[in-house]
């Protein structure tokens, strides 16, 4: 019984795993080679081979397989199974709690969401989508009812979703953390900030083909695998895969920003070589990938911030640079190079926000998420509450929604509980490369353009193990003790401190 179980398990395992390549690579191409006019065709196509990709992950034998197998968890011998069932069988969660027509209204309501967000963003209209995020809101709730459980209540359903084992608890302590110390360190660092940069830094054209030029070579830099990976543009930089056998990622150009391409490459190169280099015993199982959102991002963090914007990087590769830009970059400093890629300045948008204020635009749409969720704050009350926010943790207040409440898609995809992961990411980060440094040397590697040494160490203590290990876990693995944020504030203090602040 036990092995017929296993033997239709991984028998339908093998087809979702191969449909969702084919809608994996779709999703490729529509985000970097497709034409505008070819969606509709796409769509009809796509909505046939998600039904029948829905058919197959929810095919009864197959549901009962997994069922079967969960209750006779003890009878497995391979941990690696146990955890792979394990997970599936917390997954089905959705098909077997949340009535099915619920289920689908939902899926409609997040499908049209986006639209209506970026046209009330683009005319600066929060009551456009107001209507819209109230449904999602209120779905939301209704979602946390469903699958509300002894341990997890309320907002921690969501947050568990993003990032398991994270709850209102756990984030409480971080953002407090943030709140009483970073908060009034940024307001004091950023108070007289009236550092000048050249204008060529500021207001320079730098080239597109340069600039591609320079990212090709931070591929060599970071040993990015080019047999198993590629580099392309896109509108948002992003990094995509399905396996660790051929990862994509992209980045974007702004002749007017050269750091932009220089930083989004980088920190989809961390992105990508956490996939590739999970273990390839994943890649026909439900646990390849990387671990989880937060873990994710502290990999693209801990490459682009701790190594990418460190001095010493910039004293390697900053000729390479200079090489390319001659004329734009004649007389800057590798000094003020620097300096110009770390400010940091009170700000209104996340995306742009730099290396120090980052976990402040986070803290504001916790606290707001939270209220939401418990229902202490109304999404009417929003864009009032957002301003109230930004100004008490950034220091700086938004005039338009456009640069406030409706500046990020992701509540328009019924994403929340997400947002927290941001920080979280930067703050294992700086955990994970405190212990680093004690095993290696970090520093001298980087000197020595011997990025290998790095890459090697993140592969045994995280990237192998793919979703094998929870983020709890990895953190232990990798760092002997359990998540501590008190490594992100030292780090940031050491980084952004000035002796006269
Ligand atoms: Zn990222």
């Amino acid at each position: 019984m036990l092995e017929k179980q296993i033997q239709i398990y991984k028998e339908t395992r093998k087809k979702i795993i191969a449909y969702q390549y084919y809608d994996w690579v779709v999703g490729w191409d529509q985000e970097t080679e497709a034409p505008k006019g070819a969606q509709n065709y796409r769509l009809q196509q796509i909505e046939v081979m998600a039904n029948e990709t829905y058919k197959v992950s929810s095919d009864e034998q197959y549901m009962n397989a997994i069922e079967y197998l969960h209750e006779n968890l003890n009878d497995l011998s391979d941990e690696d199974f146990k955890t792979e069932v394990k997970k599936v069988y917390k997954d089905l969660r959705f098909i077997k709690k949340i009535p099915k027509e619920e289920y689908i209204d939902y899926q409609v309501l997040i499908a049209s969401g986006p639209q209506i967000w970026a046209e009330a963003k683009q005319k600066n209209d929060f009551s456009i989508f107001e209507p819209t995020l109230e449904k999602i809101v209120q779905y939301n709730r209704k979602i946390v009812k469903y699958l509300e459980t002894d341990d997890l209540k309320g907002y921690d359903v969501l947050l568990d979703l993003y990032e398991e084992g994270m709850t209102v608890k756990k984030y409480d302590h971080f953002f407090e953390l943030i709140k009483t110390e970073l908060v009034p360190f940024v307001m004091t660092v950023t108070k007289n900030n009236k550092e000048k940069f050249n204008r060529k830094l500021t207001k320079g054209i730098y080239p597109k083909l340069e600039q591609e030029k320079f990212s090709k070579y931070l591929l060599e830099v970071f040993n990015f695998d080019l047999d198993h990976g590629v580099l392309k543009e896109s509108e948002h930089p992003f990094t995509s895969n399905v396996s660790n056998q051929d990862v994509r990622i992209t980045t974007r150009y702004h002749e007017d920003i050269l750091i932009s391409s220089i930083f989004s490459t980088i920190h989809e190169l961390g992105h990508a070589l956490y996939e590739m280099q999970t273990d390839s015993k994943y890649n026909d199982t439900f646990l390849r990938g990387g671990s989880s959102l937060g873990i994710h991002e502290s990999q693209s963090r801990l490459y682009e911030n701790m190594i990418g914007r460190s001095f010493i990087f910039w004293e390697q590769h900053y000729k390479q640079l200079v090489n390319l830009f001659p004329k734009q970059l004649k007389g800057i400093s590798v000094t003020e190079f620097y300096k110009f890629v770390n400010q940091a300045k009170r700000s209104l948008i996340r995306i742009e926000a730099d290396e120090l204020t980052y976990p402040l635009h986070v803290l504001v749409r916790y606290e707001i998420e939270k209220s939401l969720i418990n229902g202490k704050l109304k999404v009417k009350d929003l864009p009032r509450k957002w301003r109230l926010l930004m100004s008490k943790y950034v220091g700086k207040r938004p005039i338009t929604d456009k640069e406030g409440v409706l500046q990020d898609i992701h509540w328009s995809f019924g994403s929340i509980g997400y947002f927290p992961t941001y920080a979280l990411g930067s703050a294992y980060a700086a955990q994970l490369y405190h212990f680093m440094n004690e095993e290696i040397n970090v520093e001298q590697a980087i000197e020595n353009n011997n990025i290998s040494l790095i890459n090697d160490w993140l592969k045994e203590h995280i990237h192998k193990h793919a979703q094998s290990k929870t983020p709890q876990e990895l953190m232990l693995i990798a760092t002997k003790e359990p998540f501590n944020p008190k490594y992100y504030m030292d780090y940031l203090k050491k980084k952004f401190g000035t002796p006269n602040a």
